[in-house]
């Protein structure tokens, strides 16, 4: 696996050259990202906290270490001093957990909000609903330790590019409605997460300004 090449190739074929590529090293051994480091990459994302937390003191100090998976409110306080971005925030009580372990350690955790888009069942993230809910509880309006940075969606796993493309809008759209509101001080939108190895393509023409890609650039995973 040509880690190098395969980066290069990746960014050459961005449509939007400001797109942030978040190269996601979940289950790839610290020798693979010291590759991926010496080619320029700052920004790694894992998706378990025991991985991240074993990975990070093994790495340079300047990087970007994003949170891409799922996470348990109980093991926020495991990632809360040293993560760059949670990307997965798919509820009311985990922000306010962020927030809880922020405040401790007097540092403002940026997150984005897990939106579900996709059509499968499987997949995690606020619907509208519960979106707005949020919004309009008057404790989310007194978080002060978390900075909301965006959005973050994933399409369905499927061949079908037009239902992908349709996820991927129906985020966008999200992100522009949300962004038309007042809104509190703490959140600043600027970023949508949306595209991996398969649709990053798609994702950019829909309007991401952060990708996730990992097979692309480490190969496949067992
Ligand atoms: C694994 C993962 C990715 C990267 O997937 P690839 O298809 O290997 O690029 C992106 N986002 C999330 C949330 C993931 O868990």
């Amino acid at each position: 696996m040509d880690i190098k090449a395969n980066l290069q190739e990746v960014k050459k074929t961005f449509l939007n050259q400001d797109c942030q590529l978040v190269a996601v090293s979940k289950t790839k051994p610290l020798e693979d990202l010291k590759v991926a480091y010496a080619a320029g990459i700052r920004d790694f994302g894992e998706n378990k906290v025991q991985e991240l937390q074993a990975k990070q003191p093994e790495m340079p100090s300047d990087v970007n270490w994003h949170m891409i998976g799922h996470l348990q409110s109980n093991k926020v306080k495991y990632i809360a001093p040293f993560v760059y971005l949670i990307h997965g925030v798919d509820s009311f009580k985990l922000l306010r957990e962020i927030n809880k372990q922020g405040k401790k350690l007097d540092r403002k955790i940026n997150v984005l909000l897990q939106m579900h888009i996709a059509e499968e069942e499987t997949k995690f993230g606020f619907d509208q609903n519960e979106l707005n809910e949020m919004l309009n509880n008057t404790d989310f309006k007194s978080l002060t330790h978390v900075k909301i940075k965006g959005l973050m969606g994933m399409a369905t796993f499927t061949e079908n590019i037009d239902q992908v493309r349709k996820e991927f809008k129906s985020l966008k759209t999200l992100f522009d409605e949300l962004k038309a509101q007042a809104l509190p001080e703490f959140i600043q939108l600027t970023d949508i997460s949306m595209g991996m190895s398969g649709d990053y393509l798609i994702a950019q023409e829909e309007g991401s300004t952060m990708v996730r890609i990992g097979s692309a650039i480490f190969g496949g995973r067992s």
